[in-house]
């Protein structure tokens, strides 16, 4: 019942971390409240190549590759992003998640299922851990060190009352059959009122099986009442493409957005969706989430070899993981609000500029599933978005002004 390190959350984000730590002969047991990993999905398993390879996963789980998408404005305009190079892997999500528990698992790491991190307290030299199982009395695991990848709504976070991401979108997604449909390329619809401050997506599984979704943001409606299924079937009734769709299995879920300035404490660690390590633009979070739980476990052995787990010993991580993408996070936040400001006549006048040999060329070329800052470098030269730019620059210096006024 002592342990090394707790790991809350059997995710991808926790596994991998648990397969690290346990790796180097550290007693792992990771915590999953549900009975199976893997399940449910919530995800609609859309990875770049680079992180396939460092989730480790066997490649039998992948099942298209995609090499391009076509993003259509709420009019008319259409932009056409078909390329040559594979640009994202769709992936068997449950399947890439029991993988990666297999990896921790073989590395000596104790994975016990449907057993659900209710609470902790903090003595002098370990934690107590309480679980609860379903009907069953819980029981107290101890450790060191624990770490909390338990998703948008972590449970470790609340209970340290560590901030939380302050955007939390909510997404419908769903796997569909769809007559017709098939090849190697990603749909994206634009809409402020079918996805307000988000997107609908539309990608090809295989031939006649596809994975569809649509997201709102709370911060562009609060009085908005539309549930996001709701949103799915009107985006569904509005284009073509989606004509002869029949949902054979639905998911949804929430996807966190925020850059997060403290995501440690004493003994604790925060990674993955706990840790909003997510991609503000997509929301596609595996590939910040494993380079998360890569830092995360990094600090751990750490903290472990050095047997300090003191706040200011554990800050090693957050300093690691913003070095290598924090500014990333940022930048795709500021890109966000940017995007949020717009409306749909200067979307559909966006992606009208945006249809030209030179943009798309651009695009195509500059375009990075995990890296979306390097594309955005190159649109900040394009004039609508540049326009966009020099007006929330100007917004932020009058706010700057404002507040000084308003405090001297
Ligand atoms: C609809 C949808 C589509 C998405 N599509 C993509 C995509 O195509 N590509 C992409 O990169 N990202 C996508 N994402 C985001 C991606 O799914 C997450 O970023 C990723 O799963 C984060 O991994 P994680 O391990 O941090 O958290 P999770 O995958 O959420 O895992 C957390 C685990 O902790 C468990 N848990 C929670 N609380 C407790 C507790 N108290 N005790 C014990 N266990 C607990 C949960 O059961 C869960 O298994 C999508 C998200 C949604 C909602």
């Amino acid at each position: 019942m002592d342990y090394d390190v707790i790991v809350a959350g059997g995710g991808p984000v926790g596994c991998s971390a648990a397969r690290d730590i346990a790796g180097q002969g550290y007693r792992v047991l990771v915590l999953e409240e549900h009975k199976k990993i893997g399940e449910p999905v919530q995800c609609s398993g859309l990875v770049s190549e680079r992180t396939f390879e460092i989730s480790r996963v066997s490649d039998q789980v992948i099942l298209n590759t995609l090499k391009g998408a076509v993003v259509y404005a709420p009019n008319k305009n259409v932009l056409d992003l078909q390329g040559d190079k594979v640009y994202a892997l769709v992936v068997d999500r449950g399947a890439f998640d029991r993988d990666l528990a297999g990896q921790a698992a073989a590395a000596g790491a104790k994975i016990y299922h449907g057993k659900k991190l209710i609470s902790f307290d903090c003595l002098t030299d370990r934690l107590i851990v309480n679980t609860t199982s379903g009907e069953e009395k819980g029981c107290a695991f101890t450790c060191k060190l624990l770490i909390g990848a338990d998703g948008y709504n972590s449970a470790v976070a609340r209970h340290l009352n560590l901030p939380a991401a302050q955007e939390k979108v909510s997404l419908f997604a769903a796997e569909v059959s769809l007559p017709g449909f098939g090849g190697q390329i990603a749909h994206i619809f634009l809409d402020r009122l079918l996805a307000p401050g988000w997107f609908g997506w539309l990608m090809p599984v295989k031939k006649n099986l596809a994975r569809v979704g649509i997201g709102c943001s709370p911060l562009m409606n609060s009085d908005w009442r539309e549930s996001p299924r709701s949103l799915f079937e009107k985006m569904a009734a509005k284009h073509p493409i989606f004509k002869g769709l029949e949902v054979l299995k639905t998911t949804g879920g929430i996807v966190p957005i925020d850059y997060l300035e403290r995501t440690y404490d004493t003994r604790v660690l925060l990674a993955g969706d706990a840790a909003s390590q997510v991609k503000p633009i997509s929301g596609g979070g595996l590939f910040l989430g494993l380079k998360g739980a890569s830092f995360c476990a990094a600090t751990a052995v750490k903290a472990l070899r050095e047997n300090d787990f003191s706040r200011s010993f554990l800050k090693a991580y957050q300093n690691a993981w913003d070095e290598d993408f924090g500014l990333e996070i940022k930048c795709g936040l500021k890109h966000r609000e940017i995007f949020l400001d717009m409306d749909n006549r200067e979307i559909e006048f966006l992606i009208g500029f945006l249809n030209k040999p030179y943009w798309r060329n651009t695009i195509l070329k500059y375009g990075d599933l995990d890296y979306h800052s390097w594309l955005a470098a190159k649109l900040s030269l394009a004039q609508p978005w540049a326009n966009r730019f020099l007006g929330s620059g100007l917004k932020i210096l009058l706010r700057g002004l404002k507040h000084t006024v308003e405090n001297s």
